[in-house]
């Protein structure tokens, strides 16, 4: 008898002819999940197993893989009712309140029923715990047991991040400023299966080097979903300065987007990214107006995705809290987007004036030359 992780995958997504190339990238980003403390990893019968490692911590690792709903430290032993019957006994003699025994037979050799095994298990849990009542309905916990190649036998599960395995959703550049919202955009992607760079840009000395490490942190705690992520960090600030002092001030932050914008598709390009990811929300600030929205899409030449579009800040908060973003997001920066912010921006731009503005500006040098200073850090 030993102790493995017992971990479940999300059926609904991994039917038809698809199931093979799901479950082979699953089963290996479990592997890489639990690579740094050297666990076991094998696919068996719709359970993907650990072993050989610190069971607790090997299922925190592998409660952030995408594509795995939920996961249980278990009891493996050979299939014998004796043997069975009496490790549950064990595992429930501290609990109290109410449980039920959830027997699960796929090897249909076995010779009792799931309902057999209920019912004579749950019985000697009985009489050995008197803390403890049946409640089949609604129970405090779950004794389970289930019989595949071996017998499983554990107590209760652990829910875990669900969503689609990573690397089947294609490739995507995520624009990463060092608020609240865009940690959050990037994650959303992450969980369908995207997997994702991130490209931040600085205007130094306007903003830190502070303002910097604390983009490559959030990077960092995205990357801990996901096996790690490249920030491309890109000199913004000549390109700033010159919206800035060529400009009509009403139309600044409005420029500056559409310069990140044509940046960032310039980026993705070259990294066979094949979408932008970014954390505007409709209607929050000046920017993120459905004119604005517009002005800022019309220099992309590949989708643009805003996942959280329709939230209300406080849902992107908790989300943000939920990821282990938000103590990262609130450290006080200089955002390069606040310093030039102007007084009285425009919210319902026309692309035609801002096309005009642009005319004082020679775009595709100022483009070229930042996407040439930028630089990646892998974290
Ligand atoms: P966030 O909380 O993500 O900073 P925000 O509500 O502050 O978002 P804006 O500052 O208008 O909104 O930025 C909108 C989006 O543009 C961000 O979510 C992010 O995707 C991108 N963005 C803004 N500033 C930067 C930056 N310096 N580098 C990279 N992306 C940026
Ligand atoms: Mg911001």
């Amino acid at each position: 008898m030993r102790q493995v992780l017992l971990v479940r995958f999300g059926e609904v997504h991994l039917k038809g002819q698809n199931r093979p190339f799901f479950l082979k990238k699953l089963t290996d980003n479990v592997r890489k999940a639990v690579a740094p403390v050297g666990g076991k990893v094998w696919l068996s019968d719709s359970r993907i197993y650990v072993s050989d490692v610190d069971i607790e911590d090997a299922a925190e690792r592998v409660r952030r893989v995408f594509g795995i709903h939920s996961v249980s430290p278990a009891w493996e032993m050979e299939k014998d009712f004796e043997m069975i019957a009496a490790k549950c006994v064990e595992l429930s003699k501290d609990l109290k309140g109410t449980f039920k025994v959830m027997a699960r037979r796929s090897d249909k050799k076995f010779p009792m029923t799931s309902m057999e095994m209920n019912a004579e298990i749950g019985g000697r849990i009985l009489e050995a715990n008197p803390n403890l009542s049946v409640d089949v309905h609604k129970p405090m916990h779950e004794v389970s047991v289930e019989v595949r190649d071996h017998a499983y036998v554990y107590v209760g599960e652990i829910m875990a991040v669900g969503g689609l395995p990573m690397g089947t959703g294609g490739k995507a550049l995520l624009l990463l400023s060092g608020g609240i919202d865009s940690p959050v955009a990037g994650f959303q992607l992450m969980r369908r299966g995207v997997n994702i760079n991130a490209v931040h840009f600085f205007s130094f000395p306007y903003t830190s080097e502070r303002a910097k490490e604390k983009v490559i942190e959030l990077a960092r705690i995205l990357g801990t979903y996901g096996g790690g992520m490249r920030v491309f960090v890109v000199p913004f600030t000549e390109i700033q300065m010159q919206i800035h002092e060529k400009c009509p001030d009403s139309l600044g932050t409005l420029l500056m987007r559409r310069y990140m914008m044509r940046i960032a598709n310039k980026i993705a390009r070259q990294h066979g990214a094949q979408a932008l990811i970014t954390g505007e929300n409709l209607g929050q600030v000046a920017s993120q107006t459905m004119e604005a929205l517009g002005c800022t899409d019309a220099v992309c030449d590949m989708p643009v995705f805003r996942p959280l579009i329709g939230l209300d800040k406080q849902e992107i908060t908790e989300q943000s809290i939920k990821i282990g973003a938000y103590e990262t997001s609130i450290l006080p920066y200089e955002d390069c987007c606040t310093v030039f912010t102007p007084r009285h921006p425009t919210t319902k731009p026309k692309v035609e004036q801002l096309i005009e503005a642009e005319q004082a500006l020679d775009t595709e040098a100022l483009v070229a030359e930042a996407v040439a200073n930028t630089e990646s850090v892998y974290v």
